[in-house]
């Protein structure tokens, strides 16, 4: 039996984004699935939108996420090259192919034409669709083009009267009237062929199975079929992925920063990259249980186009940020630290090089808050309050100090604090307890109101270790101040 191969085509525009990395995703799941073979190669064809770093980008983007691939630019593979700008010269046979059996045809018609009959037809109520003008050019028609100059594009002539049908894996039946197809540009006056032409030429000559793409690209089938049929070549199978829709239910647009969109932007804000796929492979596909929460080893097994949807799927940052929480709990302090750390440096919280004092003091502070951490930048915002001059009491914590048990049980926990030799987590619950047994005060009335006095805040991370990290200074000086 044939090989399976499936094939991920990003045109290196600009960096992974979201809806690129699911496509590669579920390419990448089901050829592992399948022991089949999974090729990223490069559509550069379209100069104007070429980004030079595109291609990194988008392979580092990859790599980051935990997807790997079989044959690329950087690896080789048996059917390169995996860039389209080299690969030019092994389109000229299929073009010679179709010019000869009468299939293509070279149009001589220039922009301004093109445009005549454009806004012609619409004057006139009908859909613009190139008329076929240049179809039956005469010997000295083309002669007198030639001798204007003119160079020409090479057209695909649309067959009349047809219906193009194929049962896609995710919208099943699927079928078009070539009637409302106009003869398209396979090559252009440049030589350069358009991605129609040279994706099927791609996915011919590298001899894949499945193409899995995004539905904007549903339009384009037919026309694909229309030319493997032309020239005889077998046509693979489809996937037609549902639109990713933003949060309100309409149409993503890249440049909508309510989400975030591209991979680059997890990796720099501190998401972890199992978690990051985890929730990209949700984007379309449910698994047959509740469970959400799914290895890469566990996605390989249960991936299935069967359960891909046919409508959108709803980008849901709640949710992503609750996973990746999800996977920061499970985490390794130290590897949340890593990501953590150059956050607070950035922000100027911390130095550039630490002490090694410095580096456990920040182990700790993650491992406080490792439980709410949604992502690892977020540190910055949750861990203010050990890197202010002045605590924040608000009205319901200036309440709380000015209840009759406050300046009680703070002088008696400031006496604790300035006699203490050591300030370590169990030094301060011992000191707390000693308050208690001082001031006879307990529960809330003891704990809220140390807390409250030194993180202004009635609810948060642990007490013994936040006062451990706030340090016997700037403890004393907190509760001094208040008194
Ligand atoms: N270069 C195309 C894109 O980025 C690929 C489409 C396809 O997979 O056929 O959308």
């Amino acid at each position: 039996m044939a090989e399976f191969r499936v094939r991920y085509a990003p045109s290196p525009t600009g960096h992974l984004h979201i809806g690129g990395a699911r496509t590669a995703l579920f390419d990448y799941l089901i050829a592992r699935k399948q022991s089949g073979k999974f090729v990223v190669r490069f559509e550069d064809t379209d100069q104007t939108r070429h980004v030079e770093s595109g291609v990194d980008s988008q392979l580092n983007g990859l790599k980051w996420l935990g997807v790997d691939w079989d044959e690329s630019v950087d690896i080789g593979g048996p059917y390169g090259p995996y860039r389209q700008t080299e690969r030019l010269h092994l389109y000229q046979p299929f073009v010679d192919q179709l010019l000869e059996s009468g299939a293509a045809y070279r149009c001589y018609c220039s922009e301004a034409d093109l445009e005549k009959e454009r806004g012609e037809q619409e004057a006139a109520g009908q859909m613009p669709m190139y008329s076929g003008r240049c179809r039956h050019l005469t010997p000295e028609q083309v002669e007198a083009f030639v001798a204007e100059g003119r160079k020409p594009s090479i057209r695909f002539r649309v067959p009349e009267n047809r219906v193009i049908a194929f049962e896609d894996r995710i919208r099943e039946h699927v079928e078009f009237e070539s009637n409302g197809i106009g003869d398209f540009i396979i090559v252009r006056p440049d030589g350069i062929p358009t991605y129609n032409f040279a994706v099927i030429l791609d996915d011919h000559l590298m001899k894949i199975s499945l193409v899995i793409r995004g539905e904007e690209h549903l339009t384009n089938t037919p026309r694909q079929i229309m030319m493997y049929e032309a020239l005889g070549l077998p046509v693979p199978e489809f996937a037609h992925l549902a639109l990713i829709l933003n949060p309100d239910r309409k149409k993503m647009s890249k440049r909508d920063e309510s989400i975030i969109q591209f991979i680059e932007q997890y990796k720099e804000l501190g998401y972890l990259p199992e978690a990051v796929m985890n929730f990209i492979a949700l984007l379309g596909w449910s698994p047959k249980g509740e469970e959400e929460i799914f290895t890469r080893e566990e996605l390989i097994e249960q991936f299935d186009l069967d359960r891909v949807s046919k409508s959108p799927a709803v980008f849901d940052m709640d949710k992503l940020n609750w996973m990746n929480n999800v996977y920061i709990k499970k985490a390794d302090t130290a590897r949340i630290t890593k990501l953590a750390l150059p956050h607070l440096q950035k922000a100027g919280k911390l130095p550039e090089t630490l002490s090694p004092e410095q580096e456990q003091w920040a182990h700790e502070l993650v491992g406080l808050y490792q439980e709410q951490l949604r992502y690892a930048a977020e540190i910055v915002t949750l861990s203010e309050l050990f890197f202010r001059e002045d605590v924040n009491y608000d009205d319901e914590a200036k309440a709380m100090l000015a209840e009759e048990h406050a300046p009680v049980v703070l002088g008696s926990f400031l006496k604790q604090v300035e006699a203490a030799a050591e300030f370590t987590v169990d030094a301060l619950k011992a000191m707390i307890k000693a308050v208690q047994t001082e001031t006879g005060y307990k529960g809330k009335q003891l704990f809220m109101t140390i807390r409250v006095a030194l993180t202004g805040q009635m609810h948060g991370p642990d007490l013994n270790m936040a006062l451990h990290l706030l340090g016997k200074e700037t403890v004393s000086a907190r509760i001094k101040k208040l008194l």
